[in-house]
């Protein structure tokens, strides 16, 4: 399968990364177009893929069977997609949208009839082979082409199949929650400064407790338990925890994230 990417920032070179490391799609067989061909230039230095010049060449060069992801910013879609119709209705490869808030019923109109495509949102874990994607793909696009897309976006983190429906509140708690994450690392840490420990290795810490306690929720969830029996494991009665736990409560920690989730949901549906 041929793989061509229109756009080679963050997220593209996140996933070209991934797949051309973990083997499952060759270098030689993904192509990438930017711009102005820098950062396909740099991507293509370092990861051994092809860079062509214009958008018109990637999609005559993935051809049919192949997939062309849109990894541009959301506003730059109808530019990209207007030359292209003619290209994409005569070789019908499957088109991959990575571009948060456009939605299917959106990209359907910007693209010729009957084109099979594919909604991805990643986070930006995926930088580092920890991502989390949702995948959602239009009636024409077959079950077969959704997995491919899974299988694409498993090279560099966890994916799984979502109904269109969701992808407000997968946004949320997936594509916004790491700057959530970030903000309560930092807390913890200068909640460790104010009682002084230096601040760079207390975020080192609160990062490496926040990792194990993400991976604790995951693992144990196999064995049925939920993040509240785990919250009930570490919680001694008359405890320091639960001291902390019940201080933090007081001051609305579990409201202010749940406000926060349902804050990106309504700027989510806002922009669409
Ligand atoms: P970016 O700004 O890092 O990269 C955009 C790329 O598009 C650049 O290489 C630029 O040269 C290229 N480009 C612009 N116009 C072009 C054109 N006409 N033809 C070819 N290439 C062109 O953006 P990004 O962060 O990689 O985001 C890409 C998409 O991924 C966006 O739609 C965004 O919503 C989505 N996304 C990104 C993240 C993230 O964490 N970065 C998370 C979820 C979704």
């Amino acid at each position: 399968m041929r793989v061509g990417f229109i756009g080679a920032g963050n997220m593209a070179g996140a996933i070209v990364r991934g797949i051309v490391a973990s083997g499952s799609v060759a270098p030689e067989d993904v192509v990438v177009t930017s711009a102005h061909g820098s950062s396909a230039r740099a991507l293509a230095r370092e990861t051994g893929v092809d860079v062509l010049g214009t958008n018109e060449e990637l999609v005559e060069q993935v051809g049919a069977g192949g997939v062309v992801v849109l990894a541009v910013k959301p506003h730059v879609i109808p530019e990209v997609l207007r030359p292209l119709q003619d290209l994409l209705a005569e070789h019908g490869s499957l088109v991959v949208s990575l571009a948060a808030g456009t939605t299917l019923a959106r990209l359907e109109k910007l693209l010729p009839a009957g084109q099979a495509v594919v909604r991805v949102m990643p986070n930006v874990n995926a930088q580092i082979g920890a991502g989390m994607a949702a995948v959602c793909g239009n009636a024409e696009a077959g079950d077969e082409q959704v997995d491919s897309v899974v299988g694409l976006f498993e090279a560099v983190g966890r994916a799984i199949v979502l109904p269109e429906r969701d992808f407000a509140a997968y946004s949320a708690i997936a594509g916004c929650s790491p700057a959530f994450v970030f903000t309560f690392i930092d807390a913890l840490a200068r909640g460790a400064l104010r009682n002084g420990l230096p601040k760079a290795q207390a975020v080192r810490i609160a990062a490496q407790a926040v990792l194990g306690s993400a991976q604790m929720v995951l693992e144990r969830a196999a064995d049925g338990a939920t993040p509240a029996d785990l919250v009930d494991m570490v919680t001694s009665p008359g405890g320091t925890t639960v001291a902390g736990l019940v201080a933090m409560e007081e001051a609305g920690f579990s409201p202010a994230v749940v406000r926060g989730v349902q804050g990106a949901v309504q700027r989510d549906r806002e922009l669409d």
